[in-house]
This record gives C-alpha cells, structure tokens and sequence, in this order.
C-alpha cells in the first residue's frame, strides 16, 4: 500500500511516499526555518503564503524521487490539526484537491498521530502497546499507545511544551532560534551542575508536565546575574537547563512505562532529537529492561513521511476523511 503524506500544520512544507506504513520511498522537506530566523520565532501569515507557494512543486518532488506517478498511490493523507489554521489549510485543500482528482480516497491525520507513527518507520520491531513521551514545539503528552490509532493521554503539559521552553530559554542566552538544536549543541560544552534549577514533579501520582516555573527560574538567575554584574558562561547555563527538563521528561516516561507495565517506549516530536534525553532514556530503559525506540532526527522533526505512515494505520482500518473534513487548529489527541 502506497500512501501520499502531506505535512503543512507548522512552518515546514513536506510531502513523502510511504509503504505500508513502514518505507520510506521519499519525504521532501522544504523548512521556512530562514524566513522566519529574523523574527525570532515562526509567524503564521508568513508561513501560510510560503506553504502556498511551495506545495504543489513538493509533491511533485515526492513522487519523482519515488519513482512513481499519481495513480499509483492508494491513498492521500493530509494533516488537519492541531497547528496553524492557515498553514494546515493549505495541505489539507491541497491534499483534498489532489485525492478528488486522482480519485483515491482522503485519509485525515492528527499531527501528534504522525509524530507518534513516525516511530514505526524504519523499524519493523516497533508494535503498539507502548508508551511515548510526545515532546515538541508546540506539546508534551504522555501517551499510552494501545494499538495503532487508539491512544490513551496519561499526562500532559499544564503549561509550556518542552520544545517551547527550549525555544525560549534559547532566546534569552542569545542561541538562536530554532532553540532545541542551539541548546543541545552549548550544553555539551557546559555543566549541568552548575545551577540547581528546580524540576517540577507536580503530584506523586501525576503524569502531567509544567516547564514554566523553570522558565521563570532561568530568567530569575539570568537578570539576578546582569543586576549583580557577574559573568556567566551561557554553555553553563543551557546545560542546566536541559538537565533539569531532562530528568523530568525522563522521570515520568519511566514511571508511566513501570505503571503500565509494558516493556517498550518510544519518543516522539521534535524535542526527541535531544541528545541527553537519548542518552539518559537509553541509561535507564537498559536498567528496567525496556525496550527503547526513537526515529532518525529528521523524523522526529515535522515531516511528511510520519503523516503517510499514520495515513497507512487509519487506511487499513478503513477510516476516511468526510468531504467537509476542515482544518481544526486545537485539535487533540486520544
Ligand atoms: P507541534 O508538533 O507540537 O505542533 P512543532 O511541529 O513546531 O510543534 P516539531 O517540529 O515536532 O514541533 O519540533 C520542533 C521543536 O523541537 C522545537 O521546539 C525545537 O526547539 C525542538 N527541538 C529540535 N531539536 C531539538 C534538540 N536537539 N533538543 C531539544 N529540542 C529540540
Ligand atoms: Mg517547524
Ligand atoms: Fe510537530
């Protein structure tokens, strides 16, 4: 089964080929990234006009790096929510167009879906059940995954996503922006001892995030160290910062993995790239005996191929999309 994947719900403009949910024939991804570079941060009007202007060449791109032409594909699969309205519409308008034209059917696929499905590319061992931190720009939830398409939210963030915080702390130290990446890259030359900034646990029993009160913690030390005067390296700080959103993130999925007893996690988003998130889950999933799976960078990050692969799931269980299927900015999950 050969399925069309069209991803427009933030600033990236991707279409990819996937079959059976699991090979990738190919995944265009044009990223905005440098348009929005000036601004600091992604602005929608921008994003939806430059969406517009790049699709359709996308998608041809798609299927000439896949080797294949149109009706050869057995489905389309577009991205409806959640995400910006104007940029989601985009792909989803085109993604109906498209399936009215070729005459195959419309598959509507939730962006966290597809950041969750991208775990299954690649990687024949990946099965539901498990559990996934879903950690991006934009959420952090904590998933149990009962079988493909049918999700349980154990927890999710009351505040800032992950990704956000990164994002903003970035800002502040002058990193750039995207922020995940710059942090990475500083933390690695910094100490993460080096400030005790607090890790929001919430309840004993919940599953649920909050990033703000570090947020707030950082830029507290940050104008507290202007006001006195005294120097600071910024690698020292990023450092700091990440290990506490880390130990967190890391924390709950392992509890959420023991609560549930299964013996596979995943990660999922953008902020799954994280190299000491990697390496941290990979530390304490080897002690518990679990399994642990997370996609190539350029899967974790928005992308095309996740959605085809989410497409192929609801395909196979004979879930369409409604010609009145619209974009839903606020969509959730589960
Ligand atoms: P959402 O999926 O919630 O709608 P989004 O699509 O903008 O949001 P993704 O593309 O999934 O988010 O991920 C982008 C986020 O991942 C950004 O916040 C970015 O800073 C973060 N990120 C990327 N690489 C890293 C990294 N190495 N470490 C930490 N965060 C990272
Ligand atoms: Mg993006
Ligand atoms: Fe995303």
């Amino acid at each position: 089964v050969l399925i069309l994947g069209i991803e427009t719900s933030c600033d990236e403009t991707s279409a990819a080929i996937v079959k059976n949910g699991r090979e990738v024939l190919s995944n265009i991804i044009y990223s905005q990234i440098e348009i929005h570079q000036p601004f600091g941060g992604v602005v929608p009007e921008v994003a939806s006009r430059n969406h517009v202007k790049k699709i359709s060449s996308i998608v041809d791109m798609a299927f000439k790096e896949a080797g294949i032409g149109y009706s050869d594909i057995d489905a389309v699969a577009a991205t409806y929510g959640p995400g910006l309205v104007g940029s989601l519409l985009v792909g989803l308008s085109f993604g109906k167009s498209f399936a009215y034209a070729a005459k195959k059917p419309l598959v509507g696929i939730n962006h966290i879906d597809g950041h969750i499905s991208a775990n299954y590319i690649g990687n024949e061992s990946v099965k539901p059940p498990f559990v996934t931190l879903v950690a991006s720009g934009g959420h952090s939830h904590l998933i149990y995954v009962k079988d493909y398409d049918s999700y349980d939210v154990l927890g999710q963030t009351r505040d800032d996503a992950a990704g956000e915080a990164f994002d903003k702390i970035a800002r502040t130290l002058g990193l750039g922006y995207p922020g995940g990446p710059a942090i990475d890259k500083a933390a690695l030359e910094g100490d993460p001892d080096f400030v005790q900034f607090p890790r929001a646990y919430l309840e004993d029993d919940s599953y649920d995030f909050s990033f703000s009160g570090l947020k707030s913690a950082v830029l507290n030390y940050l104008n507290g160290m202007k006001m006195k005067n005294i120097k600071y390296r910024p690698e020292d700080v990023a450092a700091s910062f990440q290990m506490a959103v880390v130990e967190v993130l890391t924390e709950k999925t392992i509890k959420a993995a023991l609560d549930y007893k299964t013996d596979r996690v995943c990660l999922s988003g953008g902020v799954a790239c994280n190299s000491l998130l990697r390496k941290m889950m990979r530390e304490k999933c080897d002690a518990h005996g679990i399994a642990l799976d997370y996609p190539a960078p350029s899967l974790c990050t928005d992308n095309a191929a996740m959605i085809a692969g989410a497409g192929y799931h609801k395909y196979q269980k004979g879930v369409f999309a409604p010609e009145n299927l619209t974009a839903k900015p606020n969509l959730k999950i589960g």
